[in-house]
């Protein structure tokens, strides 16, 4: 689903959203669950694109449900596959989480790529530019396309309502707020989440403040 110009919703994504960014150079947002590859695969070929079409896949943060098919989908394409500096060692398998995130990666195992790039400060990638977000993980970061606010788990949507991502699931939940405080400065009109559907209205996201 086209949600707005050149941002692309892959609905057979649901669960954990990927978004694919059709600008200048075709860039991939997350890669969804390890156990959804023919998902994304059969999504990507309904939009007309090869996995070697990919220039960029651009990872959120470290969790299992976004770096699922990292490193299958980089062998496939080629593509420069980018993370914080500060998730780089969980999504390499080089770290372990702790508590809840430590039993999720215990139940659903991925197969870990390695990061090619990591985000420098005002780090832009294409068209796209990179919003350090910490607190849902260290290194979480957003991504903001025009008017489009691509959220990670910053925050969840549901029934058309904008909710932080939850507490107990965050490294370091004043961080979060934080981040939301901050991500809410900025100039976006679409709100596209990983968990729940986008939504549009900067106020949603103002309601949470
Ligand atoms: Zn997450």
């Amino acid at each position: 689903m086209e949600i707005t110009k050149h941002v692309h919703l892959l609905e057979a994504m649901k669960g954990s959203y990927v978004y694919l960014i059709l600008g200048e150079e075709p860039v991939l947002i997350d890669t969804g669950l390890k156990s959804k590859f023919s998902s994304l695969e059969s999504s990507l070929q309904a939009l007309g694109m090869r996995f070697e079409d990919i220039a960029h896949i651009i990872l959120t943060h470290q969790d299992v449900d976004h770096i699922g098919n990292a490193k299958a989908l980089k062998a496939a394409s080629k593509a420069t596959l980018w993370s914080s500096v500060e998730d780089k060692p969980y999504i390499q398998g080089e770290r372990k989480g702790t508590g809840v995130r430590k039993m999720i990666q215990t139940l659903l195992k991925v197969d870990h790529p390695t990061i090619d790039q990591t985000f420098a400060p005002g780090q832009r990638i294409g068209d796209l530019e990179v919003i350090p977000s910490p607190g849902h993980t260290p290194g979480h970061v957003c991504l903001l396309y025009h008017d489009v606010l691509l959220a990670g788990d910053l925050v969840k949507t549901s029934r058309g309502k904008v909710s932080p991502s939850p507490n107990f699931l965050a490294s370091d939940k004043e961080a979060l707020r934080r981040s939301i405080r901050e991500v809410a400065k900025l100039s976006f009109d679409y709100i596209c989440p990983a968990h729940g559907e986008p939504v549009r209205g900067h106020s949603l996201f103002d309601l949470m403040l």
